[in-house]
């Protein structure tokens, strides 16, 4: 199949849960097990998609890479067990690995809280040519520590910034910083991988019967499932105030990871389509040397 045949079903698998403007966005508008026209019979299909994709997202990689110029940050928000980290493992597996890289944002250390929440992102933003990975970022800002706000009080905030206005304070500075982000050439793609509370249960419940998936499970993610509706009014609003045309959510239907993965797949491919990459083209110069190079080559004993 052809890049620009791959990048049109790109687009349709993805544009469907794209959010630029949230001022009319509401989560129970998307359903988690949304599959679009896809059925379960279509999963062997999917999966093979998922590889074509996963080829096609190598090759413009490569461009990406080789022209130099552009960076891409792809940003994964979820409540646990929505399949973050399989989304990532299997979107990413066909990338060089010298060209990507993976960020994880875990409960911030003593250092990183005696900074600004966005120093510590800012450490792992991608240089030019590369794609960068934030599994979770500062977005848990305006997530756990809203929905758990004595959090803020270890911030260690000088009291007089801690507003009324703090979290509509947040989603404009980071409106501003992934516009400025845009402006610097970082192409910023946002993905909230959208689980049901049933689904997530299953999953839980899987970890625990089954010995292979027993490191996963946490009491502290059954704990904060008990804030659910807490959770999902706080994504709700972040997107509602953070989505923009340069830097879009994706919220993605996550109860069924195949289709999960191939939505994430063509949201990537159809950001990397939309900064058309091409190999650098080389001078007059080098095609001398290049010339010269293989006639010494051939000439070789
Ligand atoms: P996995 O469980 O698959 O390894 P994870 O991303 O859930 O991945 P954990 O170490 O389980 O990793 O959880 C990270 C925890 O850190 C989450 O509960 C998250 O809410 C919390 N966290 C992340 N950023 C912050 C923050 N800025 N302030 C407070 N807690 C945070
Ligand atoms: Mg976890």
């Amino acid at each position: 199949m052809n890049l620009k045949k791959i990048e049109k079903i790109a687009k349709e698998l993805s544009r469907p849960f794209r959010v630029t403007d949230g001022k009319k966005f509401r989560l129970k508008d998307i359903d988690p097990e949304d599959t679009l026209h896809l059925g379960s019979e279509d999963k062997p299909r999917a999966k093979e998609g998922l590889q074509t994709g996963v080829e096609a997202l190598a090759e413009l990689q490569d461009m990406l890479y080789a022209q130099d110029k552009w960076a891409v940050l792809l940003i994964f928000q979820a409540m646990d067990a929505a399949g973050k980290d399989g989304a990532i493992k299997h979107v990413m597996s066909g990338v060089n690995p010298q060209g990507c890289q993976v960020a994880s944002f875990k409960v911030p250390s003593s250092e990183e809280l005696d900074h600004d929440y966005l120093w510590r992102c800012q450490k792992h933003l991608p240089e030019r040519g590369r794609i960068g990975i934030f599994n979770r970022s500062y977005y848990e800002e305006t997530l756990v520590v809203r929905v758990h706000e004595e959090l803020l009080q270890s911030q260690k905030l000088p009291p007089k910034r801690v507003t009324k206005n703090i979290w509509k304070e947040r989603f404009e500075d980071i409106r501003a910083f992934e516009r400025y982000l845009s402006r610097n050439g970082v192409l910023v793609r946002k993905f909230f991988l959208h689980v049901s509370k049933d689904e997530q249960k299953k999953r839980f419940l899987a970890r625990i019967d089954n010995p292979e998936k027993n490191w996963k499970f946490s009491s502290a993610d059954c704990r904060e499932r008990g804030y659910w509706d807490d959770y999902q009014r706080a994504y709700e609003e972040m997107i509602r105030h953070t989505a923009t045309d340069e830097a879009p959510w994706y919220v993605v239907p996550a109860d069924h990871k195949w289709f999960t993965r191939i939505a994430v797949a063509g949201a990537v491919i159809d950001g990397l389509a939309s900064l058309n990459l091409a190999y650098p083209q080389v001078g007059a110069e080098k095609l001398k040397e290049l010339a010269v190079a293989k006639k010494a080559l051939n000439s070789e004993e």
